[in-house]
């Protein structure tokens, strides 16, 4: 059977009618039909209209039960009524200011206070921002211009971090490949002939590659949990790997938390007592608003402010706007100590109720995860690096994304799934038996077997 004749793939047809009309029309004024190229998915996306607490509502009227949090940035659900009165009281207060904005410094204060190895911090609009001026200023500081990246590793969509994300050799292949190949078209030459790539928890591959070329290095970026590529947790050994080679040879070690921020109140490198120089935000600290933030050691950070040849400016007409500011700072005030132990127990209940349904059903599939955060791989797995989840079998992926859509489950295109503090364990166990009757239904079209 073709894949577009699937009972899963006719139902999700059938169901979200005016949303395939949406996508037509859009497709005539906006490439691909949307911004966010990572939303497109076959045979055409649900559109939202509008969303409130752990529920989304398409323009088929579809309501959705939402674990895709809109990639893990939305921890207070949609429309938080605490961020919300906050974010209306700054509204009337004007949305971007001629002069710095005084609400900047409430976050930057709260940030050092909660991430240990922040001393200075600086606010944009992005985690892709965030990530280009943490580069650019390891380089300022090290004089130094390559960089090394994990293999899978995203780390938003700027030149030098666009490069080896797909297309990886199967893990069997244990012969190191450090070459970065493009992931889209229009990069320069030096964002590939200048980025090395490392494996994800390959602690003897780095050593040896970090030995050969860190001298060289302005900096390796690196997840302590890796998210869009698999939601895959970092092995203790591996990341304490990258501080000493790092630390040896005067690298910049910058700790990309834009989506593991939430899992642990200092961040995850608390949990790992990872100490980096640079650490990478955004999704969580804006609270439902655009907002990134590079923050670090004093001395490194010092880039941005000395005049002179290593002189950073970080810029952005909309740069530490007031109303991400406030947002973020009221969805970080909610997320406390308790707040995360609450979420991360939900994330313990959704990964051992969903490996059960795997277990139970002999699927060939796993689930990772950590924390608030888990991703069901069709693939037997174990999933330890990229190159394991990229195995995984691309028409499960879809067709057991579109048949928990239909079942009113979101969950991103690759099965990854984040919590929101509004879930209970009611909304979990929905999750679990609408994983469960998925499952039913690739088995009794024979997907399965193939
Ligand atoms: N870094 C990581 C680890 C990410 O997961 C992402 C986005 O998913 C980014 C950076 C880029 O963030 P943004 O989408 O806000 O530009």
């Amino acid at each position: 059977m073709e894949l577009l004749d699937s009972r899963i793939v006719r139902e999700f047809t059938a169901r979200n009618g005016q949303s395939r009309l949406h996508a037509e029309r859009a497709s005539t004024r906006v490439p691909t039909g949307m911004s966010r190229a990572l939303l497109r998915h076959a045979p055409f996306a649900a559109y939202t209209v509008q969303a409130n607490g752990v529920y989304a509502t398409d323009l088929d009227g579809n309501r959705r039960l939402d674990f895709h949090g809109n990639y893990a940035a939305l921890i207070h659900g949609h429309a938080h009524p605490t961020i919300l009165a906050a974010t209306r009281a700054q509204l009337e207060k004007g949305t971007a200011y001629s002069t710095p904005a005084a609400q900047e410094l409430a976050l930057a204060e709260h940030l050092c206070g909660r991430v240990r190895s922040i001393e200075r911090i600086v606010f944009n609009n992005s985690g892709t921002e965030s990530v280009l001026m943490a580069l650019r200023a390891a380089r300022a500081y090290t004089g130094r211009h390559r960089i090394a990246k994990i293999e899978g590793g995203y780390h938003g969509f700027s030149d030098f971090v666009m490069v080896g994300g797909h297309d990886l050799p199967p893990a069997a292949d244990k012969s190191a490949r450090l070459d970065a190949r493009p992931d889209t078209a229009g990069l320069p030459p030096a964002a590939t002939s200048d980025v090395i790539l490392l494996r994800y928890n390959d602690v003897e591959g780095c050593r040896q590659a970090l030995r050969a070329h860190g001298d060289d290095l302005a900096a390796v970026i690196v997840e302590p949990m890796l998210g869009s590529a698999g939601v895959i947790p970092a092995e203790p050994e591996f990341l304490g790997l990258l501080r000493t080679e790092t630390s040896r040879t005067g690298t910049m070690l910058i700790c990309d938390e834009v989506i593991s921020l939430r899992q642990a109140y200092g961040g995850l490198q608390s949990a790992y007592e990872l100490t980096p120089d640079l650490t990478t935000m955004a999704k969580i600290i804006g609270g439902g608003f655009p907002m990134g933030a590079v923050g670090g050691r004093a001395d490194v950070m010092s880039v941005f402010e000395t005049p002179g040849a290593r002189h950073v400016a970080h810029l952005g007409t909309f740069s530490a706007n007031p109303v991400s500011l406030t947002a973020g700072l009221a969805a970080l005030e909610l997320l406390d100590e308790s707040a995360i132990t609450q979420l991360n127990a939900l994330g313990a209940r959704a990964r051992a109720g969903i490996s059960n349904v795997i277990r139970e059903k002999s699927l060939p599939a796993c689930v990772t995860g950590l924390g608030s955060m888990f991703q069901i791989h069709w693939t037997p797995g174990p999933v330890t690096e990229a190159r394991h989840a990229e195995a995984a079998v691309p028409d499960l992926k879809l067709l057991a994304f579109l048949g928990l859509s239909n079942r009113g489950i979101q969950t991103s295109m690759r099965g990854m799934c984040s919590l929101s503090t509004p879930m209970t364990e009611a909304h979990i166990d929905a999750l679990i038996d609408a994983f469960s009757a998925t499952a039913d239904d690739l088995r009794a079209e024979g997907w399965l077997d193939r």
